[in-house]
């Protein structure tokens, strides 16, 4: 009898474990149809998109330059139709989480990229979707192949040039005031690489005369498209301007599409607008309690964020002289690191430490600090981080800065670039490698991450529960919340440029040039400048989630190494998988 059950039990145990196995080699078999499905849909898409491939570090089409006609757009559609097919014919169920995502990132992607041609339709009134100059440039400022090779390819490009803006000038319908005008200095400041950067690559090349006189008579025949379409954008008798407010309706699709959040943009809004009010609140304490240290007997003003205003600039006087600017970010680096370790935030590779370097000359102009990661075809690649110089700045101009990235902001910037934002986030997206992610790859959950991270190492102790380093971090963080006000406000709402303007300074505490310079971004750009908020707030959401969910199981570490592990996915995707 004993011996009987014995035998049924082990039969039954066979039985699950065959159906186990047979479940994941049908999973398997699945992904591996999948994993090669992603490699012809790439090589299909670099082959749809030259310029696109030329990017991302793949150079075989460098030598083609498509022109943007209609049956280049209803190509597109085609193509993008016929890979959306494909793509059904997978059942995502019996994927694995990596490819999951990235199934459901190439099907945003081509969805998106048909509502662009169908219904945004930037090629009929943003004549700046029209510059060739830098994908020419970068052929002569990126050593990735021998000179002569890209100069050749350089020529042979250069042979669609006129009628590539020609049929660009068929295409712009009723061009807004702003594109037109950011498209004239674009071309105005990138036809350099036709001439003067051009003449430079022609000294070191080795290729014999006559070919070298050819490249500089299409170069001379290139210039003049560009002169000629300079031209026709200044004259063109814009009598129905396009308004470069997008209007809801389109905002709310760009915003689905391209920051795919599990919230409308109108939701987004609201989130922000209430947290613009607690972060005032917050502030205000602190200046509150900081007063008498900095004002002594001197009473606070009764216009709170006059007062908070008052001592974020008496605050910002502690900064690094001009020529240690580069070597406290140095210095900043490994306590940073030191403190994720100490305090088990997240694991850091040791083998991979990142490499900090001034900002080479090419990017020159923008000061500040970026992260520069290799490409997806440029995998031995370093990845640096790039601090911009102030040398040679005048003396205002620099003190300004140096204020803006004072001795607590600076701090906060390195959380959010290096350690352990973005470059910390890169190391773990490229554990799981997915190319998909590399080129589709999700801007507010890249951005989110890093602004998540900024106030998860205050909460964590860092610096010391410090309350300046607090008031800082709210002025930086309240950058992001007024970010996604401005950019929804502007595009649905008709804020005026005068509103903007004092908004910026009076409400987020901004010099009057960056409020400037973030009416122009805005006035150019749609959408883009709500990632940084909406990525941070569904981390943080999930986050709370989590903690809810698992109670005392809870491990912060775990859930930040977890979160990392499924590469740069739009947060809401991530979300589905952890709650599972
Ligand atoms: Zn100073
Ligand atoms: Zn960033």
């Amino acid at each position: 009898m004993k011996k009987f059950f014995l035998i049924i039990a082990i039969a039954i145990c066979a039985t699950t474990m065959a159906a186990a196995q047979i479940a994941s080699m049908q999973q398997s078999k699945t992904d591996k149809a999948f994993n090669s499905f992603k490699e012809r849909f790439v090589l299909a898409l670099w082959k749809q998109y030259p310029d696109w491939a030329s990017g991302e570090g793949y150079h075989k089409y460098d030598s083609i330059l498509v022109l943007p006609d209609n049956k280049e757009r209803n190509n597109s559609i085609t193509f993008c139709k016929a890979y959306t097919d494909s793509l059904q014919k997978f059942n995502i169920e019996l994927l694995n989480d990596n490819n999951k995502t990235d199934y459901r990132m190439v099907m945003a992607r081509l969805e998106a990229q048909q509502w662009y041609i169908n219904n945004y339709k930037a090629y009929q009134w943003n004549p700046a979707t029209y510059n060739i100059c830098g994908d020419f440039a970068e052929m002569l400022a990126n050593n990735y192949e021998l000179l002569d090779i890209r100069l050749r390819n350089f020529y042979l490009k250069m042979k669609n040039v006129k009628a590539y803006y020609e049929t660009a000038k068929q295409n712009i319908i009723n061009p807004t005031i702003e594109h037109t005008q950011l498209a004239i200095d674009q071309n105005e400041g990138g036809k350099s690489a036709f001439s003067d950067d051009l003449t430079e690559a022609l000294k070191k090349s080795n290729l014999p005369a006559a070919e070298k006189e050819a490249i500089v008579s299409r170069a001379a025949e290139a210039t003049t498209a560009i002169n000629d379409y300079i031209v026709f954008l200044k004259e063109f008798k814009n009598t129905t301007p396009r308004s470069f407010r997008l209007g809801e309706e389109l905002y709310a699709k760009k915003f689905e599409y391209d920051i795919q959040s599990g919230y409308t943009a109108k939701e987004m809004f609201a989130f922000a607008q209430a947290e613009k009010e607690t972060l005032h609140k917050k502030m205000f304490d602190v200046t509150t309690s900081l007063w008498q240290k900095y004002f002594g007997k001197e009473p606070i003003p009764e216009n709170k964020l006059a007062a908070i205003k008052r001592m974020i600039d008496t605050i910002s006087v502690n900064h690094v002289q001009p020529d240690s600017f580069q070597t406290e970010i140095e210095r900043q680096i490994p306590v940073l690191t030191k403190f994720v370790n100490d305090k088990k935030l997240l694991y850091l590779d040791p083998s991979k430490p990142l490499v900090v370097r001034k900002e080479p000359a090419y990017m020159a102009g923008v000061a500040g600090a970026s992260i520069s990661s290799p490409g997806p075809y440029d995998k031995n690649g370093n990845t640096y981080y790039n601090v911009g110089s102030i040398s040679g700045w005048d003396k205002d101009r620099a003190e300004s800065y140096l204020r803006e990235y004072n001795h607590y902001m600076l701090q906060i910037l390195n959380i959010h670039e290096a350690i352990p934002g973005h470059y910390a986030q890169l190391i773990y997206a490229n554990l799981s490698p997915s190319i998909i992610k590399t080129i589709f790859g999700n801007g507010a959950m890249v951005e989110g991450w890093a602004v998540y991270t900024e106030r998860m190492m205050l909460e964590n102790g860092y610096g010391n529960d410090e309350k300046e380093m607090w008031l800082m971090y709210y002025k930086w963080n309240l950058r992001t919340v007024c970010n996604t006000i401005l950019d929804n406000s502007v595009h649905t709402k008709n804020m005026s440029k005068n509103d903007a303007i004092s908004f910026l300074i009076n409400e987020a505490f901004q010099q009057k040039a960056e409020a400037e310079g973030k009416w122009k971004r805005v006035s150019v750009s749609q959408v883009q400048l709500c990632s940084y908020f909406s990525g941070y707030k569904e981390i943080y959401d999930l986050r709370t989630a989590l903690q809810q969910k698992q109670g005392a199981s809870f491990n912060l570490k775990k859930f930040h190494e977890k979160f990392l592990s499924y590469g740069s996915a739009p947060v809401k995707y991530i979300k589905e998988l952890m709650l599972k």
